[in-house]
């Protein structure tokens, strides 16, 4: 059923069972967030992008202005995608009986079932969702600590480089008159925000569901009509026993990079993937360097193999169905 790449070469870094305590056995994805559309950046009901003045580089101090995207604005649509799946594939509704886990009309039938799963208020504390990415506190339930950890991520260019802004002229229909003229700062097309999603004592089924949802996920940026494509590329895999870097401190260290490399102009031409990919083998390992603690990064074939075969698992109804039913299985069948 798992992944036969992280089966074969990588199971000692995830955990058998959920665990009750911790062991430290981490696993971060680490990616490249790229827009591939006009995308907006804001904290729920602001008008203006989310930007930040942080120094251009680790080893350059002058200060920048980057857009900034928050820890909720990245998992928060990766959570979604995870449990449209579930609902798709017949998770909700289900039961717990007698440590059984029941599903469909029979656990209608009884009296304490759990309808459905949904972000902020209607968390039903049992799916794979609420176990990986936690829950604040629920009536009755407490609240859950998250497997998964993630911070705000920071663009590599500066912000005025990175934004245009866009003059809309609303036409009343009925009056045919035209009315007020609004204008939003958008980010561009081709703007890169590198991220680390670090996962903490996960079964190789859960993490495979996570990068699931990253490969999925294409929707983040302001809420209904505004949100932006963004492609998620991930450049590597790392399994450590303790949390690698910042994501603040992965875009500096690209910054420099780039910087360094007389082929690369930040701001005339601007940057492409292949820039990044590039140089992201170095900056990873310049990182690698300030981490007390054992480092394994997956890189080039296996990191290529254990990507398709979380990307086969996901075309392939037959497989994903017993797939995230299991996985939803061990999820609830865990009682505190
Ligand atoms: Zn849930």
């Amino acid at each position: 059923m798992t992944l036969s790449t992280l089966q074969e070469k990588y199971s000692e870094n995830f955990v058998p069972t959920i665990p009750r305590t911790p062991t430290n056995r981490y696993a971060s994805i680490i990616l490249l967030r790229e827009t591939k559309s006009y995308a907006i950046f804001t904290t729920e009901g602001g008008e203006q992008q989310d930007v930040e003045q942080t120094p251009a580089g680790l080893k350059r101090p002058e200060p920048t202005t980057r857009l900034v995207m928050f820890k909720r604005k990245q998992v928060a649509p990766e959570r979604r995608t995870g449990k449209a799946l579930l609902r798709q594939y017949g998770i909700f509704p289900y039961a717990i009986q007698k440590g059984q886990v029941i599903f469909g009309e029979e656990a209608l039938a009884l009296k304490e079932h759990y309808e459905d799963c949904y972000l902020t208020e209607g968390l039903c504390t049992h799916c794979p969702d609420c176990l990986i990415y936690g829950y604040a506190a629920v009536e009755g339930e407490g609240a859950r600590k998250a497997r998964l950890m993630t911070d705000t991520c920071f663009s590599v260019r500066p912000y005025e480089l990175i934004q245009k802004q866009v003059k809309f002229n609303v036409i009343d229909e009925a009056k045919h008159t035209s009315g007020t003229i609004t204008a939003y700062d958008y980010t561009t097309p081709g703007v890169f925000l590198p991220a680390v999603e670090t996962t903490v004592d996960l079964t190789m089924d859960e993490f495979t569901y996570v990068l699931g949802n990253i490969l999925r996920t294409t929707r983040y940026g302001k809420e209904g009509t505004r949100q932006g494509f963004v492609r998620n590329h991930v450049l590597a895999i790392a399994f450590s026993d303790v949390e690698l870097f910042a994501n603040l401190e992965f875009t500096q260290a690209f910054y420099d990079a780039f910087m360094d490399d007389s082929e690369i102009d930040m701001v005339e031409r601007g940057l492409s993937l292949d820039d990044f990919q590039k140089h992201a083998n170095q900056v990873i390992e310049t990182l690698k360097g300030n981490v007390a603690g054992r480092v394994q990064v997956v890189t080039g074939e296996d990191m290529k193999a254990i990507l398709n075969e979380v990307r086969e698992l996901n075309r392939d109804v037959e497989r994903l169905a017993p797939f995230l039913k299991e996985l939803h299985v061990h999820s609830a069948s865990f009682i505190v």
